[in-house]
């Protein structure tokens, strides 16, 4: 039987929420390891110092095991480690409860309170074991903690610890279940979406160095490269490649395309500033997309430009494309800042343009460069006649605004003829380039290209 091949995003959510699930569960070891430890210091101090060395040698056997859970956990070798937990602190528990903290009528018992973080920590640490770990664990902690709850079970022994220590020692152990179970439902509930993993390990990508800049060419009617797009991608460890429409609703979503779209615009400096040493390369203008959020932020202005200053490049070299949802709010401060963007030098691009929300009264007020011709209308020009049409009319718009206007796109030699015998000036499209690596981009703009026949020498009147 073929089943269906689950989808990148489900892939990502099955590996996000095993991501979370980890996290959840070494960060209650390194909880529960922590207070095993500060537990058995706390304890052991006190009965070093009345002496009681039989109770010291178990002090130190329950620090070593919660140091061990601590290293294990922090080596990310969590199933050893919460198989090792488990059965030496019930066990310790079980013993303590029978033989030293025998309730009385003076002083209640309370180690046994410990049973109920460990309960917790239990039910989610081995919910993908076989049944009877996964639920006879934090089913046996629950049991235990109601027996010494209900009962004044214990054994008559000579270690019974006398009723002036158990009743400040109620508070001490009480104190302390009590916060760790605090803690432990606090990881639970804090970690509690799966938005929260992808969005956590989509944050870390950022700041781990794990996206990279990928290049498509941008080519004038001579099919001279004059520029290129930047287009962001994640190399993901598990999984390869990622493309941005895996990831970049989410960074919209969570806010995260604010790091994310300051690392592209210093990466683009970046390369521009490379570029710009190298004499084929120089003369290229950068075009980098910018999400509507980024340009709501106050300084966006004085950001760019002094990533640009940092770098030492001639902001002519860069190009924002803005999309047409970016113009639907506040129209005016939008204006200002590109306004400010320009008299720098930046040039502006409006992508997907035909899109969105197209109101020709805001392509005047504007201070625009160029408009970008969304694929969707490049792809069925030679089929679709009205979408010949619409290309028709947009080139005219830019026209008539003394705007470039660019095709993106172009993936037959026959929409391009189209489009630059109808006076496009610009092109973009898996039929000269897909997007590149940053090295293979140099090398393709390296790389002689055939020349052009005299028929395909673009006209003068439709140049532009
Ligand atoms: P976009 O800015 O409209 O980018 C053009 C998309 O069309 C790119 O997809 C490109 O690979 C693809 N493309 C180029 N030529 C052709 C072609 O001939 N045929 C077809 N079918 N597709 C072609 P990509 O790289 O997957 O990017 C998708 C979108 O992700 C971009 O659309 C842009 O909106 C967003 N994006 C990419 N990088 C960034 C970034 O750094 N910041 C922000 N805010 N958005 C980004
Ligand atoms: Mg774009
Ligand atoms: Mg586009």
């Amino acid at each position: 039987m073929n089943l269906p091949r689950p989808s990148a995003a489900a892939d990502w959510d099955l590996s996000a929420e095993e991501a979370l699930h980890r996290r959840r569960v070494r960060r209650m070891l390194l909880t529960g390891g922590t207070v095993m430890v500060l537990a058995s210091l706390w304890w052991g101090s006190y009965f070093a110092a009345q002496r009681w060395w039989g109770m010291v040698a178990s002090d130190v056997l329950i620090c070593a095991a919660g140091l061990a859970v601590v290293v294990l956990a922090w080596r990310q070798r969590l199933r050893a480690s919460s198989l090792l937990i488990l059965p030496v602190v019930v066990l310790v528990l079980v013993l303590q409860s029978l033989l030293l903290d025998v309730p009385t009528l003076a002083a209640p018992r309370s180690v046994h309170l410990y049973l109920l973080p460990l309960g917790v920590f239990a039910l989610v640490a081995f919910r993908h074991e076989k049944p009877w770990l996964a639920r006879g664990a934090p089913l046996l902690c629950l049991a235990l903690f109601l027996g010494f709850s209900a009962t004044q079970a214990g054994l008559d022994s000579p270690f019974q610890l006398p009723d002036a220590l158990r009743v400040w020692g109620t508070w001490v152990n009480a104190l302390l279940a009590v916060s760790t179970l605090f803690v432990m439902l606090h990881i639970l509930q804090t970690d509690a979406s799966p938005l929260t993993a992808r969005q956590i390990e989509l944050r870390k990508a950022i700041e781990r160095g794990q996206m990279v800049l990928h290049y498509q060419p941008q080519v004038d009617a001579e099919r001279g490269v004059v520029g290129a797009e930047a287009l962001v991608r994640w190399r993901h460890p598990a999984r390869g490649l990622v493309m941005p429409g895996d990831f970049i609703p989410l960074a919209e979503r969570t806010g995260l395309i604010l790091p994310l779209g300051d690392w592209v615009l210093d990466e683009a400096c970046r390369q521009l500033a490379q570029w710009g040493r190298d004499p084929v390369l120089a003369p290229l203008v950068l075009s980098v997309n910018v999400s509507a959020a980024q340009l709501h932020q106050a300084d966006f202005v004085p950001r760019v430009i002094d990533g640009l200053r940092a770098a030492a490049v001639a902001p002519e070299r860069l190009r924002l494309e803005l999309t047409e949802s970016v113009l639907v709010q506040d129209l005016q401060t939008i204006a200002d800042k590109m306004a400010a963007l320009k008299t720098h030098g930046v040039t502006l691009s409006l992508d997907d343009f035909g899109t969105g929300f197209s109101s020709l009264s805001y392509l005047k007020r504007l201070p625009l460069d160029e408009l970008k011709i969304d694929q969707s209308f490049v792809q069925d020009l030679l089929e679709v006649e009205s979408d010949a049409t619409i290309v028709d009319s947009m080139l005219a718009l830019g026209r008539s605004l003394g705007l470039k206007v660019i095709a993106e796109g172009v993936e037959t030699e026959a929409q391009w003829r189209y489009l630059r015998d109808h006076g496009c000036h610009l092109f973009q499209g898996y039929w000269f380039s897909p997007p590149l690596p940053q090295e293979a981009f140099e090398a393709w703009v390296r790389q002689p290209k055939a020349p052009l026949a005299d028929g395909d020498r673009p006209q003068a009147a439709s140049a532009g």
